[in-house]
C-alpha cells in the first residue's frame, strides 16, 4: 500500500488539510456522546435533514433523523428503490473512555473537597492524573429541568484534575505494575479548598455547594440524577512538524463517527437507502437504550418502511439482511516506540488510508466478526473505484490482545459487516493521535460505501 500523501496535488492537499480544520472544530464541541449528538443534529439540519415524523410519507431523497435520547442518533437518506431491498450503513459509537462523577460525590477531607469517581471503558488509569481535566454532562432535577454542565474548555474556566503521589514519596508505589499503580477508588478530583464563613464542619464542602447552587441552581442530591463526565481539558491540536496528524481526545471513535457523518451529510440521493447510526456504550458494552444492542435502529427502520412503502415484520426483516453495514471504528496504527506487538504484513499505517479488518476478537479471533470474502471482494471494488486509500489489517499480533467494535451485534441481524476506520495512535488514552490523510479518506471511504455498495 501507498502513503496517501503522495497522490495529494497541491489542490487537495488544501482540501484534506480543510476538511481536518472542520473536524478538529466539531470534536472541540463533541466530547460526550450527548454534544456529540446535539452537534450531529445541528450540522444535519444545515444539509436538509428533519426529524422524522410518523404522519408523514417520505420519497426517494427525503433526509430524515431519529434521536434516541439525546445519546444515539440515526440518519436515513430515503432511496430510490424499496427500503425491503436493503440499506447502506455506516455506524460509529460516540461515546468514549473517561471518568464518571458517581452519584454520592461530594466529600471533604482535611480542608479539601473532592468528587468521587467510576472510570467509563478501558483505561491506563495512570495515564488520567495529574492531567488537566473538564467537566461535561447533564444535572436533572426532580421538578423535570435539567441543567447542562461544560466547565473547563474556555481559556477563562477552572479546569479540575486527580492529583498523583510526588515521586519523592513515591518508593512503593514505584514498586507496583502498571495495573495496579493508581487503583480505581483513588480515582478523586480535586474541586476545592476555600471555606466558607460558617463554622460548620464541613465549610469547604459548603462552599461548594454554594457556588453550584448560585451558578446552576442545583442542591448536593441533584448530583443522583446526573451524568457528569470528567474528560481531558482542551482542544484538538496539530500534530507534528509538519502538521501531518491530530491529537485529540476521544478519537476512538469520533474521528470515524465525524467522518461517518459527514459521509451521509454529504451523500446524493442514490438507487439504496442510506443510514448512519451513531450509538452510545460502545465502550462498556453496546447495552442499554442507547447502545448497539438497542432495537433503536431496527424501531426506526420499521417506521422507514412504514413511512415508504408499508411496514411488516418480514419486510423488516428482508431490509435488515439485505443490508450492508461498516462498523466504523477506528483501528490500531503502528507504533515504532512498540514494534513488537504488531506483524507488519497485516498492520495499518499512519498515512496509508482507511484501514479494513475482516475480523477483529482476540486468542483465535474470539468474539469476532469474520467479514465474508464475498463482502470484502465487494468492498476492495467499490474503494478502487473511487480511488479511496485503503489497508487491510488485524489488531495487532497474534495472542497480543485484540478488540471489538458494535460489528458483531448488527452482523447478527443477518446483514454484511465489516470493521473500517482510522488508526489511531495511544488508543484510550487521555489524548490519542491519528493521521490527517486517513481521517480524510475515511471519509471518502464512507462516502463510497454509500453510494456505491449493492
Ligand atoms: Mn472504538
Ligand atoms: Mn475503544
Amino acid at each position: 500500500m501507498e502513503t496517501a500523501w503522495k497522490k495529494y496535488s497541491d489542490e487537495k492537499l488544501k482540501e484534506v488539510m480543510e476538511f481536518v480544520q472542520g473536524y478538529k472544530k466539531f470534536l472541540a464541541d463533541a466530547k460526550t456522546e450527548r454534544e456529540f449528538t446535539e452537534n450531529a443534529i445541528i450540522a444535519a439540519k444545515k444539509k436538509g435533514f428533519r426529524p422524522f415524523n410518523k404522519n408523514e410519507k417520505l420519497k426517494a431523497g427525503d433526509k430524515v433523523y431519529f434521536n434516541n435520547r439525546g445519546k444515539n442518533v440515526a440518519l436515513f437518506v430515503i432511496g430510490k428503490k424499496p427500503v425491503e431491498e436493503g440499506l447502506n450503513i455506516l455506524g460509529a459509537h460516540i461515546d468514549s473512555p473517561r471518568i464518571d462523577i458517581k452519584m454520592n460525590p461530594l466529600y471533604e477531607d482535611n480542608g479539601l473537597v473532592l468528587m468521587d469517581t467510576h472510570y467509563y471503558g478501558g483505561i491506563k488509569k495512570y495515564q488520567w492524573v495529574a492531567i488537566p481535566l473538564s467537566l461535561h454532562g447533564v444535572i436533572c432535577k426532580k421538578d423535570g429541568s435539567s441543567v447542562k454542565i461544560n466547565i473547563g474548555e474556555k481559556d477563562e474556566d477552572p479546569v479540575l484534575g486527580i492529583s498523583d503521589l510526588l515521586i519523592h514519596l513515591a518508593k512503593d508505589q514505584m514498586q507496583k505494575t502498571a495495573a495496579s499503580v493508581i487503583d480505581g477508588e483513588d480515582l478523586n478530583a480535586l474541586v476545592g479548598s476555600i471555606p466558607s464563613d460558617s463554622d460548620s464542619k464541613e465549610t469547604v464542602k459548603e462552599n461548594i455547594l454554594n457556588i453550584l447552587k448560585k451558578e446552576y441552581g442545583i442542591e448536593e442530591s441533584d448530583f443522583i440524577s446526573a451524568e457528569l463526565e470528567l474528560v481531558p481539558a482542551g482542544k484538538p491540536r496539530d500534530f507534528g512538524l509538519d502538521r501531518s496528524m491530530v491529537m485529540a481526545y476521544g478519537q476512538d471513535d469520533r474521528a470515524c463517527a465525524y467522518t461517518s457523518l459527514m459521509g451521509i451529510l454529504d451523500s446524493e440521493v442514490t438507487d439504496k437507502t442510506v443510514s448512519c447510526i451513531l450509538v452510545d456504550k460502545e465502550e462498556v458494552g453496546s447495552n442499554g437504550t442507547t447502545g448497539a444492542h438497542s432495537s433503536f435502529f431496527e424501531n426506526c427502520v420499521a417506521e422507514i418502511l412504514e413511512a415508504t412503502d408499508g411496514n411488516s415484520d418480514l419486510k423488516l426483516r428482508h431490509a435488515l439482511e439485505n443490508s450492508s453495514l461498516i462498523s466504523s471504528d477506528v483501528s490500531m496504527a503502528y507504533d515504532p516506540n512498540y514494534p513488537n506487538v504488531f506483524e507488519n504484513k497485516n498492520t495499518a499505517f499512519f498515512g496509508k488510508g482507511i484501514s479494513f479488518n475482516k475480523f477483529t476478537g482476540s486468542r483465535g479471533k474470539s468474539g469476532a466478526n469474520d467479514a465474508s470474502a464475498e463482502y470484502v471482494a465487494k468492498i476492495r471494488k467499490v474503494m478502487d473505484d473511487n480511488n479511496v486509500s485503503c489497508q487491510f489489517s488485524e489488531l495487532g499480533k497474534v495472542d497480543q490482545g485484540g478488540g471489538g467494535t458494535i460489528a458483531y451485534i448488527l452482523a447478527n441481524k443477518n446483514m454484511n459487516v465489516i470493521d473500517a476506520g482510522i488508526p489511531v495512535q495511544n488508543m484510550h488514552a487521555p489524548f490519542e493521535t491519528a493521521s490527517k490523510a486517513d481521517i480524510y479518506e475515511a471519509y471518502q471511504a464512507y462516502k463510497a460505501f454509500l453510494k456505491d455498495m449493492d
